[in-house]
């Protein structure tokens, strides 16, 4: 049926594949490459191409990727628009066509009728959007849709100027965004992200860079001798938009993982903003962390391994919120399963593998609660015996740190009992320890030269390297 999530990729597909693209499949989650914690992105398995380290056998290409973007985590169910996972469709040149090219490409798809085989959005929703010193972008989007010249929006380094984050190539983007009408934002907000949905990011590489301080701080030294075109548009996005929802767990093969936890719990999503934030954080870690096992991860307590066991939790906690406690994950990876297979067909094949690894943490995290559940009962009832209606920072972290035990739940568990919790101190030890780690990574430099030099860098930058991909591991709370 149209606008469904597979209806989508072949439509994607088809169109680049009559204009002389080859088709590639999507790359593994895990990609080797000591910068990046997964791939982020559809370009990730094309960086040789871009860096010229080597020769492309095409040289146009296009893709469905599969992506894990780990600091979108804190904004899952909160945005209509983040997910930990998702398909980033994306067309690519390699030294062939160029702005020109990738903007008339682009706009066509997303115009052009349904019954033509385009996504059919209307021209009067559709804002591109260029970097404010490319004015011959501003020049080709006129020609390309006819639009007045205050519907092209210029936006500055920040938003539509693309690095590495490293010396190497970059270049200005053009985004293309979908005016979602006054329920999401302010008229001309373009800072209101969920009003003026980012659809598409096309990446210019022209220049070449020779210094990257900052997003906003860079020197071009000069124009890279091949001109590279490099595009993700979000799957997910594209299809709550065909599908008439509301925001992306919402869409086809999201929204039944949805319906069954509302069976499991009894709750009904779209009741209260609380629990509806916790049916899509189910939704969607339970998706992400069923494609991670699917390429390869296994649950641990350091960086890959550590965001699936965090995923993995997350999806169980969730769940427990929302008042279900039995073992919730047999349940709810089948329905994803069944949704995701159609794409990814390797998940039936490799089933009972991905079943055993995501139960089995399922396992051990209730006995970590079962455990810490008892340990918090008695610093539940010591604070009530000394009279305190606040259970201490020093108990929150212990929790936290020796049983593994988030502090949301704590919180819950607490406010049950007519308990507060001192959240300050609590986030000043975790503070501590962070900036223990962070020392002690910083002694251990050298063992991992690379990731180290880069993560200096990333630090600097924070978020502002989302391409290359480095990835703090977001820390539980
Ligand atoms: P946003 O500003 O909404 O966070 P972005 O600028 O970080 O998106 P890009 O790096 O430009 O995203 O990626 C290309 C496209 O991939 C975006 O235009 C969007 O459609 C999609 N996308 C990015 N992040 C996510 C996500 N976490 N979940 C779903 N789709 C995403
Ligand atoms: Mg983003
Ligand atoms: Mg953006
Ligand atoms: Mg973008």
């Amino acid at each position: 049926p149209v606008g469904t999530s597979a209806d989508i990729r072949r439509r994607f597909v088809e169109h680049f594949e009559a204009a002389g693209h080859t088709a590639v499949p999507s790359a593994p989650l895990l990609v080797d490459d000591p910068n990046l914690l997964f791939v982020n992105a559809g370009m990730v398995q094309f960086k040789p191409y871009f860096l010229g380290q080597e020769t492309p056998p095409y040289t146009r290409a296009v893709s469905i990727q599969k992506c894990v973007r780990t600091p979108d985590i804190e904004d899952v169910g909160k945005t209509t628009r983040h997910g930990t996972f998702f398909e980033m469709c994306g067309n690519f040149s390699f030294g062939d066509y160029f702005k020109a090219g990738a903007i008339d490409l682009a706009w066509e798809l997303v115009t052009k009728p349904i019954a033509d085989g385009g996504f059919g959005l209307e021209e009067s929703k559709l804002y591109p959007s260029v970097y404010e010193e490319d004015p011959e972008a501003v020049d080709l989007w006129r020609k390309a849709t006819g639009l007045p010249d205050d519907r092209i929006i210029r936006l500055g380094k920040k938003e539509n100027y693309w690095s590495m984050g490293v010396p190497g190539p970059g270049g200005p983007c053009s985004e293309i965004l979908y005016d979602r009408g006054s329920a999401y934002g302010a008229d001309g907000d373009f800072n209101a992200e969920d009003r003026y949905l980012e659809i598409w990011n096309l990446v210019f590489m022209q220049d070449e860079l020779s210094a990257v301080r900052s997003k906003e701080d860079f020197d071009i030294a000069g124009s890279l001798p091949k001109q590279n075109i490099d595009t993700g548009m979000g799957l997910e996005r594209v299809a709550f938009l065909l599908q008439d929802k509301q925001n992306m767990y919402e869409i086809d093969v999201m929204f039944p993982v949805i319906e069954r936890a509302m069976e499991m719990t009894g709750r009904r999503y779209g009741a209260d903003p609380g629990d509806d934030v916790r049916f899509r954080v189910v939704a969607d870690h339970v998706r992400s962390s069923m494609m991670l096992i699917g390429d390869g991860v296994t649950p641990g307590n350091e960086s890959r391994g550590y965001v699936l066991r965090r995923l993995l939790r997350r999806a169980v906690r969730s769940m427990r919120l929302l008042g279900y406690e039995d073992r919730a994950l047999p349940e709810l990876f089948p329905v994803s399963r069944d949704l995701m297979a159609q794409g990814y067909p390797q998940l039936q094949a490799d089933w009972e593998r991905i079943a055993t690894v995501a139960y089995a943490e399922e396992d051990a995290f209730r006995q970590t609660l079962k455990t810490g559940t008892t340990i918090f009962d008695l610093a539940a009832d010591e604070a009530k015996s000394a009279g305190v209606s606040v259970l201490s920072g020093d108990r929150a972290f212990a929790l936290h740190d020796t049983y593994g035990f988030p502090i949301d739940l704590t919180l819950e568990m607490a406010a049950e009992k007519g308990l507060a919790v001192d959240e300050d101190g609590f986030r000043r030890l975790m503070a501590e320890q962070r900036d223990r780690a962070k020392a002690d990574a910083k002694s251990k430099k050298g063992k991992h030269a690379e990731t180290g030099a880069y993560r200096e860098i990333a630090d600097e930058l924070g978020r502002a390297v989302e391409f290359t991909g480095y990835e703090e591991v977001v820390s539980e709370g």
